[in-house]
């Protein structure tokens, strides 16, 4: 098969702007008290920092 390779089309995450990290708040005890920030993985590209551009 003489198919050509398709470049991956990717596109920059916009929640964690391509960093694939996003800062959340931490919570903490029963009432959930917020204790401060931590950077965690961006659930929209799960730490990729980009999505697919056909999706
Ligand atoms: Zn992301």
């Amino acid at each position: 098969m003489a198919r050509k390779t398709t470049k991956p089309r990717t596109t920059p995450c916009e929640p964690c702007k391509g960093t694939g990290e996003v800062p959340r708040t931490v919570r903490v005890g029963r009432r959930h008290r917020p204790v401060g920030q931590q950077v965690g993985i961006c659930l929209n590209c799960l730490g990729a920092g980009e999505i697919p551009a056909d999706h």
